[in-house]
């Protein structure tokens, strides 16, 4: 199995949700005591959240830069971005670094695509929802992602940075949520895409109306199948 090298702490929340994912993915294919051969950068994410708010992408597009190349040179053989939103930065980040990205959209819109659906609704923060680098890489692999409408971008972006990323769980915002999801429904998303790897702490397939492609899980097995690419099921 190939090491695995996840760039994450964006937020810590969510990088442990890929680590479980990575670990019980691994011991359901190999089966055994297997898990997964992971190499784990976590960030601060207030030092991150400040350069988003500040609008210093180049600070972050440097520290993510520097991040990755340590993690190629501590022997990771795949590399992974554990946030939806910092792939603003993917190219940035990958520049002069040799090992294979697997970019989160580009699994995703695969997942999608596989599953014959075309009309995504997708819940992610301000920055990936308004701005373009992930909308237009989704349009890319032939789909029509639909964005929620400016007060329910707020309130998902809102959840996500005052609660989500804290690890506050709470009833009112789950419900919130749900009727995000339920609007894009309405309105003629065939899916939703969790597009932020916080989200799937209040949405999954029992309380969204649409098929749902959260990013963590989608993410962690593809990243799987590179690692493990050429190697039989079940090893044990
Ligand atoms: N984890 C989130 C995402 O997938 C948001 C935190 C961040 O800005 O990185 O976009």
């Amino acid at each position: 199995m190939k090491t695995i090298g996840i760039l994450g702490g964006m937020s810590a929340a969510s990088t442990a949700l890929y680590c479980e994912a990575l670990n019980r993915g691994a011991r359901e294919r190999l089966g055994g005591l297997h898990s997964a051969e992971l190499l784990i950068r976590s960030l601060d994410f207030a030092v991150v959240e400040r350069m988003q708010e500040e609008g210093d992408w180049a600070a972050a597009g440097h520290l993510l830069s520097r991040e990755a190349r340590a993690l190629e040179a501590g022997g990771a053989e795949l590399l992974i971005l554990a946030t939806n939103t910092m792939h603003k930065l993917a190219d940035q980040m990958m520049a002069g670094v040799a090992i294979p990205f697997l970019h989160i959209a580009d699994a995703t819109a695969a997942a999608i695509r596989t599953a014959g659906l075309s009309k995504p609704g997708l819940m992610a923060t301000a920055y990936t929802m308004e701005q373009t680098f992930y909308t237009d890489r989704l349009r890319a692999a032939g789909l029509t992602p639909m964005l929620p409408g400016p007060e329910d971008r707020a309130e998902t972006h809102r959840i996500i940075y005052d609660e989500l990323c804290r690890d506050v769980i709470r009833d009112e915002s789950r419900a919130a949520y749900e009727g995000i999801a339920m609007r894009l429904a309405k309105r003629g998303a065939d899916c939703l895409i969790l597009g932020c790897t916080e989200v799937g702490l209040l949405l999954n397939a029992g309380n969204v109306p649409v098929p749902v492609f959260d990013t963590v899980g989608i993410h962690c097995d593809a990243v799987l199948d590179m690692a493990l690419a050429g190697k039989a099921a079940r090893i044990a």
